[in-house]
C-alpha cells in the first residue's frame, strides 16, 4: 500500500442558475480523475419561494451526466422523451452520444431544500459518437463498510457492482461515514478522488471539508477514511485517461473541431440537438472565445 500523502484539491466556486456550486472537477491542477471530468456539488440550500433551481434546456456531447442528490427533488426532461423524477438515493444516468438535449426543473418542494451533485463521465471513442440513452435507478445497490455504509452508482466497491452502464473502467459511490475507520480494497491501476460533501473526513494523510477534494494517485491497494463524528463524501476513481480532453461549455470532446461543430449545431437548431418539451426556452450561448478571435 502507497503511503503518499493525497493531493487537496480547493474547489471553485460557479454559479449554475440560482445556486452557487463548488466545482472540483475540472481545476487548474486537476482535468480529470480516471473518465470523470466535472463534479458540480450544488447546496445544501432553502430556496426561499419564488426562487428555483431550474436549469433550461441545454445540449450535450461526448458524455454522461450522473445525477445524485442527498436532499430535494429534480425534475429530469430529455430529447429522448424521458421525464424522470429523481429523488435522494436515485441515480440518473445520461448519455450524450453524438448529442442529446435536457433540462432539469425544480419541481419546487415544500422546505426549498436542495443538495445534490452533478459529476460527468467522458465517454470513450467507441461510445461517444453514439445515441444518446438515459436511465435511472430507483435502487442503487448498498455495501457495509466498517463504520458506515457505501452506495455503489457506478463500477463496483467491496464486491457490489451497480448494474449501471459503465462505458469505460471505472467507480463512483457515496460514501456515508460515522465515527470510526473504513478501510476499502483500492485498483491499484485507478487513481481516486474523494469529495468531502458532509462533515470533515480524514483521508491519506489530508483532511477534507466542503469545498475540497483528496487526489490519490495510481498505486493503492486501499484507502482508509475516518471521520470523528459522521460525513458524507463522493468517492470516484478509475484508469488515467490516454488522451486529454477538450473541454467547453457542455461539451466534452478531444478537438476544438469537434467543439465547433457542435457549437454551431446548437446555434443554428440543427437536427443534431433535438427539441425537449420543457416550458423554458433552450439556453444560448456565446461562441468559443478562439473562434470569435479567428473571425
Ligand atoms: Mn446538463
Amino acid at each position: 500500500m502507497s503511503t503518499s500523502e493525497a493531493q487537496i484539491i480547493t474547489a471553485s466556486h460557479a454559479r449554475v442558475a440560482a445556486l452557487d456550486v463548488r466545482r472540483t472537477l475540472p481545476t487548474r491542477t486537476r482535468r480529470s480523475i480516471g473518465a470523470w471530468c466535472f463534479a458540480d456539488h450544488l447546496g445544501p440550500v432553502s430556496l426561499a419561494p419564488g426562487e428555483s433551481a431550474d436549469v433550461a434546456p441545454h445540449p450535450h456531447i461526448g458524455l454522461q451526466t450522473v445525477t445524485w442528490l442527498f436532499d430535494g427533488a429534480f425534475l429530469h426532461r430529455d430529447s429522448l422523451g424521458s421525464e424522470q423524477l429523481i429523488r435522494p438515493g436515485q441515480l440518473n444516468l445520461m448519455s450524450a452520444g453524438n448529442g442529446v438535449v435536457h433540462a432539469e426543473e425544480d419541481p419546487g418542494q415544500p422546505d426549498g431544500r436542495l443538495h445534490g451533485i452533478q459529476l460527468w463521465v467522458a465517454q470513450p471513442e467507441q461510445t461517444r459518437w453514439g445515441p444518446s440513452a438515459f436511465e435511472h435507478l430507483a435502487d442503487v445497490p448498498q455495501c457495509e463498510l466498517n463504520a458506515g455504509v457505501a452506495t455503489v452508482l457506478l463500477g463496483s466497491l467491496e464486491n457490489t457492482a451497480s448494474p449501471a452502464r459503465r462505458d469505460s473502467d471505472l467507480m463512483g459511490a457515496e460514501l456515508q461515514l460515522r465515527a470510526g475507520t473504513s478501510l476499502l480494497r483500492a485498483d491499484p491501476r485507478y487513481e481516486y478522488g474523494v469529495i468531502a460533501i458532509t462533515g470533515a473526513t480524514d483521508v491519506a494523510g489530508v483532511t477534507l471539508t466542503p469545498g475540497s477534494m483528496a487526489y490519490l494517485a495510481p498505486g493503492r491497494e486501499a484507502l482508509a477514511l475516518a471521520t470523528s463524528e459522521t460525513s458524507t463524501v463522493m468517492l470516484i476513481g478509475g484508469v488515467p485517461l490516454e488522451t486529454p480532453l477538450v473541454m467547453w461549455w457542455n461539451f466534452v470532446a478531444r478537438t476544438r473541431e469537434e467543439i465547433v461543430d457542435a457549437y454551431r449545431a446548437w446555434a443554428s437548431r440543427d437536427e443534431r440537438f433535438a427539441r425537449v418539451a420543457s416550458r423554458f426556452a433552450p439556453i444560448a450561448v456565446d461562441p468559443p472565445a478562439w473562434l470569435a478571435r479567428e473571425s
